[in-house]
């Protein structure tokens, strides 16, 4: 009883926190988010579009990924709002985590989902010199010394998210097999099923070592309500591919998984919000990065606002400031073809040497199935995780 007081508790200050009730289209779209969620009407929101003329050139400390290419069960889920996949791992010394480039610490991996359009000119959320991309994957990371992920949304530099660019052509990518043949499994909200592929994040989120320091980042929020403005964002600049073709169809598949009014979910992607005053960096990778020094604050990314953190944040420190380069080639030429790459060669990662994080015996703490850009560092038992979708069905956009 005692467990179902807690995950049910749990849920439902979850449905209320993390901005549940909302849509892509009329009453609840992303133009009325704001009249439920005050946060969504930030100064600093994401999406954005990333114009060339709003980008400064600089140099990171490499960006380092641990643990990814390691084996990792998943599931994959149909949350009203996104097929989000999620690893069951147990073991939380093995969970994906990412430093450097502009991280000021190490980041926990805790979700990954995707962001598709009605047809394949559009779906992207953040766009490159106006261009739209077919699809984007948002792999969400907590900070892990705020020690669980529901902690690090209540500071401005809570999150990091790595975003991925799909561009639809007619080559299938086999990273997709396996999501593809099993996504009619997960057609209905709340549905979910277990992912017949234990290498399915390192297909995902591991780019290639030269791709993965070839970045844009800003400050920015969730792109869903509540809209948090606790999110640095780091969007790889080498686009992926995915199939449009009718034989592959791996895109189409995504649009025929149903929201929760009943209808396929065509399409699961916020409109751009203003830059305002804040500085779109790209990283460039050529070998200094280690021996420079950082840069005067003037030229630091725009650290986060805590305007908008709804609980007594602390003083947001400061991303890694970059060594301004303001001479440097300008940017890249996004609009140009993607390049295929169909396999994601397996990083550089290392077994990770930092001691396990608190989570490892907490697996009744809470957790958030519905919000794609929420906090969630606690692993879940396996009769926790069935329960809970259990009690799933029983609530609205579940
Ligand atoms: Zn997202």
């Amino acid at each position: 009883m005692t467990l179902l007081i807690l995950v049910f508790g749990t849920l439902f200050l979850c449905n209320y926190a993390n901005g549940d009730d909302f849509g892509y289209d009329g009453d609840h779209g992303p133009q009325h988010w704001g009249d439920s969620y005050k946060t969504c009407l930030g100064k600093y929101q994401s999406p954005i579009d990333i114009e060339d003329k709003d980008v400064r050139t600089t140099s990171y400390p490499p960006l380092k990924f641990f643990n990814v290419q390691d084996p990792h069960p998943a599931y994959m889920s149909n949350n009203g709002h996104t097929v989000m996949i999620r690893s069951t791992d147990q073991d939380p010394v093995n969970v994906p985590m990412v430093q450097g480039g502009p991280l000021n610490d190490t980041y926990v991996f805790q979700q990954l989902h995707f962001h598709w359009g009605k047809s394949d000119d559009e779906g992207s959320e953040d766009l490159i010199n106006n261009h739209s991309f077919s699809m984007e994957l948002h792999a969400v990371f907590w900070k892990k010394s705020y020690e669980s992920s529901d902690e690090a949304l209540k500071h401005p530099d809570g999150l990091t998210v790595l975003a991925f660019l799909y561009q639809a052509t007619n080559e299938s990518n086999p990273n997709f097999d396996t999501i593809v043949s099993q996504i009619s499994e997960i057609a209905t909200v709340g549905s979910n099923v277990t992912i017949g592929d234990a290498d399915i994040l390192n297909k995902l989120i591991a780019p290639n070592a030269m791709a993965s320091q070839d970045y844009y980042t800003y400050s920015g929020s969730l792109t869903t309500p509540p809209c948090l403005e606790i999110v640095q964002w780091i969007d790889f600049i080498q686009p992926q591919t995915i199939s449009h073709d009718q034989v592959h169809r791996q895109l189409a598949v995504f649009r025929s998984i149903k929201a929760p009014d009943g209808e396929n979910l065509t399409h699961n992607y916020r409109p751009v919000q203003p830059l305002d005053d804040r500085i779109i960096f790209r990283n460039i990778n050529n070998g200094s990065a280690e021996t420079s020094k950082p840069a005067e604050v003037t030229d630091a990314p725009t650290t986060m606002q805590a305007t908008n953190v709804p609980t007594t944040a602390s003083t947001p420190k400061p991303m890694n400031p970059p060594t301004p380069k303001p001479t440097d080639p300008p940017t890249p030429k996004p609009t140009d073809p993607p390049t295929p790459k169909p396999t994601n060669p397996p990083t550089t990662a290392k077994p990770m040497t930092v001691a396990p994080q608190e989570a490892t015996n907490d697996t009744m703490k809470s957790d958030k199935e519905d919000s794609q850009h929420s906090g969630q560092g606690r692993i879940w038992s396996t009769s926790t995780l069935v329960l809970v979708f259990g009690l799933s069905f029983l609530l609205p956009y579940q």
